[in-house]
């Protein structure tokens, strides 16, 4: 049963030597072949590359010279480039490129010796909320096999929960990382912008674009936050700011912590149980010894119409690479260029893509650039703005992560607004460029239920350590889908 372990008993057991890397990262591939079938969480399986990273981590621990984390299987979402390895981001356009270089997160993983299981399934070129965008079919909830388990990550998020993967990463651009977390009972990272590197991370949305990670608690997600954190010269947005060590700071004293409980968060349109969830959290936070405190984050409901301009203007330049020439998919027999770039793509794109090209394209187009993308420039900054009032009121800021819980297959395949506000909390954090993290926080009719905590810039060990201490006085994050 070594996929009920967590990833830092996996550290420590591989460290005493209980079993090997290659018996651990065995047990996950058989997991994989006989679990995925029915989940759809995973593209492209690596086992021969898994098995081999296990069998040099076995060798350099036999030899003394062995990271900590050598030997740990992940799961990458299949966003990330991988030298030599087919990466689709879901997408027929890539369904037969085959990168020729890692990501810098993939090399840092690598050099860390992490046994790469396979590339996770995710909505095209990460647009959705769902997974039902990918070309490669969507992904099942593990919690309940006829709902979706979120998006775009959902690949990444359904392999965690069902123990297909002890870790795995995502991106997250408007909510990918979090609102999959939180479908799936899982603890989600969303990064500050710039804290972990872009470079061979195919773009949607560059300015919002984030990597983070998916994984079964703080703790775990402390250590690989620091093999993957850090400055990249290959990524010019990439910021040089120090990287402390996540997972000392874990189990400090939440005593005078100020975290502030935004009403714009508590409207309406939320599930009245999620409300309840996150009101039994402030609870247990009240008694870890911090102050709640009431805010406001006045521009809250600018941040969906406002992330659907900028998010689709960049994904609109962005994607235009996509010609048929410099990459992806070429029609057959075209009968001159216009023809080979208008099949080529027509071919290429599933409809969600092709929608935010159109909206962006419009967007962009002079004449509607003031009106449109500029605008929405402003308000982003508003949004900013509002954030940056609060922290000086509060240090962190606590809500729920999704107005509802996981929704049935196909409940909004039509209905492209319904599924953009299923990201009404987390895409304001995107368009200031914050930390946050999605956490377990109970659960509504037996679906689980994620709270969202957010940060100011480059709080990511405090983060973790905040929903560290919850983790050591809650046990909802300890909650597993029925069979595993
Ligand atoms: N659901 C949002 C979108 O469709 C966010 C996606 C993401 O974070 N990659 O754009």
């Amino acid at each position: 049963m070594l996929h009920l372990k967590t990833l830092s008993e996996m550290a420590d057991d591989l460290a005493e030597k209980r079993y090997s890397a290659t018996e651990l990262v065995t047990h996950f591939l058989n997991r994989i072949q006989n679990h995925d079938s029915e989940l759809n969480a995973f593209i492209t399986v690596t086992k021969e590359q898994a098995l081999s990273t296990a069998k040099k981590a076995d060798q350099d621990r036999m030899a003394g010279t062995a990271h900590k984390l050598a030997g740990i299987p992940i799961a990458q979402k299949d966003i990330f480039c991988t030298k030599g390895i087919k990466t689709t981001c879901g997408s027929f356009m890539l369904d037969n490129f085959i990168a020729p270089y890692d990501a810098t997160l993939i090399e840092r993983c690598n050099q860390a010796g992490l046994a790469t299981l396979g590339k996770t399934n995710m909505d095209e070129f990460a647009m959705g909320s769902s997974n039902e965008n990918s070309y490669y079919g969507p992904v099942r909830n593990p919690w309940d096999v006829t709902r979706v388990p979120g998006g775009s990550s959902g690949g990444s998020a359904a392999a965690v929960a069902a123990r297909l993967a002890p870790i795995a990463t995502g991106t997250d651009t408007g909510g990918s990382i979090r609102q999959p977390a939180a479908l799936c009972n899982l603890t989600g990272l969303k990064p500050t912008y710039g804290r972990i590197s872009r470079y061979g991370m195919i773009a949607y949305a560059s300015s919002l674009d984030q990597g983070g990670l998916f994984g079964l608690s703080a703790e775990d997600l402390a250590l690989v936050l620091q093999i993957t954190a850090g400055f990249d010269e290959k990524d010019s947005t990439s910021v040089d700011h120090a990287v402390p060590d996540y997972s000392k700071t874990l189990h400090d004293s939440l005593q005078g912590v100020r975290i502030g409980i935004p009403k714009e968060y508590f409207t309406a349109g939320l599930n009245p149980q999620i409300a309840h969830c996150i009101h039994e959290a402030i609870k247990v936070y009240e008694k870890l010894g911090a102050t709640i405190k009431d805010i406001s984050l006045p521009h809250s409901d600018l941040s969906i119409p406002a992330y659907y301009v900028i998010a689709p203007a960049e994904c609109s330049s962005n994607l235009s690479r996509y010609d048929g020439i410099r990459y992806g998919h070429r029609c057959e027999n075209p009968v001159d260029l216009s023809d080979l770039y208008r099949r080529s793509r027509a071919e290429g794109f599933g409809s969600e893509v092709k929608r935010r090209i159109m909206i962006g394209t419009y967007a962009l187009s002079a004449g509607y650039y003031d009106a449109y993308y500029l605008k929405a420039q402003q308000i982003r900054q508003l949004i900013r703005q509002d954030f940056v009032e609060a922290f000086k009121e509060v240090d962190f800021i606590l809500g729920p992560t999704t107005p509802d819980t996981a929704f049935k297959l196909g409940e909004k395949t039509n209905d492209p607004i319904s599924m953009y506000l299923s990201d009404i909390y987390t895409i304001s954090v995107n368009l200031a460029g914050l930390p946050a993290i999605s956490a377990p926080a109970g659960f509504s009719d037996n679906l689980p239920v994620g709270m969202q905590l957010i940060g100011s810039d480059f709080s990511e060990a405090k983060l973790l350590n905040i929903i560290h201490q919850f983790q050591q006085h809650t046990d909802w994050h300890k909650r597993m889908p029925e069979g595993v």
